[in-house]
C-alpha cells in the first residue's frame, strides 16, 4: 500500500483546487508547498507597514466567481465578496477616464459617440456567457457545447487581434479601454491571444463585475485548505520538492509547477520527446510589482477614478502596444503599462482607519531585475498629481524576485507561460488532456497547462478529474459544495 493515494507538489489556487477534489473523492491526499505559507499567486501579508495588508500576488478576481469549479465549491459562501459598481477606469490626458461599469448600458452612455460599438461588441457575448465561458474554460481542442457563443467570441477575438482593431470605433476612449483589458496577458498587441484575454475580461466587468475578497486573495486559499482538511488531507509547508525521492509513495502525483520543474524533478522518467517539448514552451513578458500603504485616497485628477476596484494605465491603445512591444524587445518602456488596484476602497479591513494599501504591476522583460517603484509612481502621478504626497511607505519586487519568490513564474512571467493562440492549443503539449503526462501517475495542474492563469481553480480540477479517471478508474467527479 502506498503512504499517500495523491501527492500534490505546490499549495496554489490550482494545486489546492485538485486536492480537494481528490480529497472529496475519499482519497488520501498530501500537499508539498514550498514556501513558509500556503496560497501561491493568492497570498496576503503585511508587505509595508504593519496594519496594511497587501496581496502578494492575485488581488482581482475577475474569474473567481465565474469558474464553474468555484461555483461547485461554493466559493461565494465561504469568502465574502466585493463587487465594485466601476470594474475598471482607464485614466488618458486631460482628466479624461474611460469607465466600465457592471452596467453595460451606463457604460455604452459614458462612451458617447462609441457606445453602440461598445455594445456591438460584447452585448451578444453578455448573452451567451455560459457559453462563452465554456469555450474559453477548457481545452482548445474540444467541441464548444454553445457553437455559436465560440463563434460570435472568435469573430470578435479576431477583430480585437488584428491591426483591424480600431474599425468600428470613432474616438479614442474606447480602444484605450479594450488595450487595457487585453495587455493584462502580457502578449503582443494586438494579438490573438492578449485580444482573446481582453474579450473575456471586458464581458466579466459587465456580467459578475470584477470580484475583491475581503481579507484579501488569501480567503479564497484559505477556504479551500479547510475543505481539504475536514476531507482528510494534509499540507506541508516549507516543503520543497527538489526530486522524485522527496514524494511520498504515492498513485498519482500532481504538480502545481511550472512544466519545466516537472520535468526536472521527475528526471529521467520522463520521455526524451516530452521533454523536448517542455523546452520549446514560450514564457512571455514579465512583471514587477510595487505595493503601496497609503495616507489618503490616491488623488485621481478624474473623481470617478476612485470608485474603480481596478484602474488600467499606460495612455492610448497605441502608446500601450508600443510600450508592450519595447518589453517583448527586452527594453523598459518610457511611459508603461501598469495595473492598479485599489482594494481598501473596499474592503475596510486591508488598513488603519482613513489609511489605504495600493496595489500595481508593470510590464517588464523577463527576468529584469530593475525596481519598477519609480516607473509605476510616475505613472501614478501622472493621472492622479500629488500622489507621491499620500505615500508613507512601499515595497518592490523586480521580475526576477517575483521568481525567486515562486518558481512558477518563471522569468517573472505570471501567466506560467505566454497566452498566445499557439499556447492556447499547446499548454504545454498539444493533447486533448493536456494535464496528464506521459509518465504514469503524472499529471500537471498548474496555469501552464488549460485554461490558462487566473484564480479560478480549474487548471486543478480538470487535472484531478483526469488523475480520477485514468488512475483511479472512476468517472464520477466528486461533489464539491459547502
Ligand atoms: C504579481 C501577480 C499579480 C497577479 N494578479 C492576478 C489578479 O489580480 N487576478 C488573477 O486572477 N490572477 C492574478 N495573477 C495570476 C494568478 O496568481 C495565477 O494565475 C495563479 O495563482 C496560478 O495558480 P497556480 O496554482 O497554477 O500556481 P501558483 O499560484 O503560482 O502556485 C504554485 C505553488 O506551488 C509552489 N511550488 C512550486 N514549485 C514547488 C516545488 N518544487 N515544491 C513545493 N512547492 C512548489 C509555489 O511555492 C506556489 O505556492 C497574478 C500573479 C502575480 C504573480
Amino acid at each position: 500500500m502506498t503512504e499517500v493515494d495523491a501527492a500534490v507538489v505546490g499549495s496554489g489556487p490550482n494545486g489546492l483546487s485538485a486536492a480537494v477534489t481528490l480529497a472529496r473523492a475519499g482519497l488520501r491526499v498530501r500537499v508539498y508547498e514550498a514556501a513558509q505559507t500556503i496560497g501561491g499567486g493568492a497570498r496576503t501579508a503585511e508587505l509595508t507597514v504593519p496594519g496594511f495588508r497587501h496581496d502578494v500576488c492575485s488581488a482581482v478576481h475577475p474569474q473567481a466567481l465565474a469558474s464553474p469549479f468555484f461555483r461547485a465549491f461554493g466559493l461565494e459562501k465561504r469568502v465574502s465578496f466585493v463587487v465594485p459598481e466601476l470594474s475598471y477606469a482607464h485614466p488618458l490626458d486631460g482628466g479624461v477616464a474611460g469607465l466600465a461599469y457592471r452596467d453595460l448600458g451606463r457604460t455604452a452612455e459614458s462612451l458617447g459617440v462609441d457606445g453602440a460599438a461598445w455594445r456591438r461588441l460584447l452585448e451578444p457575448l453578455l448573452d451567451r456567457l455560459d457559453g462563452v465561458l465554456d469555450f474559453t474554460g477548457g481545452t482548445m481542442l474540444r467541441a464548444p457545447r454553445d457553437p455559436v457563443a465560440a463563434f460570435e467570441f472568435a469573430v470578435r477575438a479576431l477583430a480585437q487581434g488584428t491591426r483591424a482593431w480600431n474599425v468600428g470605433f470613432a474616438g479614442g476612449v474606447a480602444p484605450a479601454m479594450l488595450a487595457g483589458v487585453a495587455a493584462h496577458a502580457g502578449g503582443a498587441l494586438p494579438s490573438l491571444g492578449s485580444a482573446g484575454a481582453g474579450l473575456l475580461l471586458a464581458t466579466l466587468a459587465h456580467a459578475g463585475g470584477w470580484p475583491i475578497p475581503v481579507g484579501g486573495s488569501q480567503a479564497i486559499v484559505d477556504a479551500m485548505a479547510d475543505d481539504l482538511r475536514a476531507h482528510g488531507g494534509e499540507i506541508v509547508t516549507g516543503a520543497e520538492v527538489h526530486a522524485w525521492g522527496d514524494l511520498p509513495s504515492a498513485q498519482a502525483v500532481l504538480f502545481d509547477t511550472s512544466p519545466r520543474d516537472l520535468v526536472r524533478i521527475v528526471g529521467s522518467r520522463v520521455p526524451e520527446r516530452y521533454r523536448r517539448r517542455i523546452e520549446r514552451f514560450r514564457y512571455a513578458s514579465a512583471v514587477a510589482k510595487v505595493d503601496f500603504a497609503l495616507d489618503a485616497p490616491v488623488p485621481w485628477a478624474n473623481p470617478e477614478v476612485a470608485d474603480a476596484g481596478t484602474v488600467h494605465l499606460g495612455g492610448t491603445r497605441s502608446q500601450i502596444a508600443a510600450a508592450e512591444r519595447e518589453v517583448r524587445a527586452g527594453r523598459h518602456p518610457g511611459w508603461p503599462y501598469a495595473l492598479v488596484s485599489q482594494p481598501s476602497r473596499f474592503d475596510a479591513s486591508r488598513a488603519p482607519e482613513g489609511k489605504h494599501v495600493l496595489w500595481a504591476y508593470t510590464h517588464v522583460p523577463l527576468g529584469s531585475e530593475v525596481d519598477p517603484t519609480e516607473m509605476v509612481t510616475e505613472q501614478i502621478e501622472r493621472s492622479a498629481p500629488g500622489f507621491r504626497d499620500v505615500v508613507i511607505a512601499s515595497a518592490w519586487r523586480s521580475a526576477a524576485q517575483i521568481e525567486e519568490h515562486n518558481s512558477n513564474y518563471v522569468g517573472g512571467d505570471i501567466s506560467g507561460g505566454e497566452v498566445s493562440i499557439a499556447q492556447l492549443f499547446c499548454r504545454p503539449v498539444l493533447s486533448r488532456a493536456p494535464w496528464a503526462t506521459p509518465i504514469r501517475g503524472v499529471y500537471l495542474c498548474s496555469s501552464s497547462t488549460p485554461p490558462g492563469p487566473s484564480v479560478h481553480g480549474l487548471n486543478g480540477w480538470f487535472a484531478a478529474i483526469a488523475a480520477l479517471r485514468v488512475t483511479f478508474g472512476t468517472r464520477q467527479i466528486p461533489a464539491l459544495g459547502a
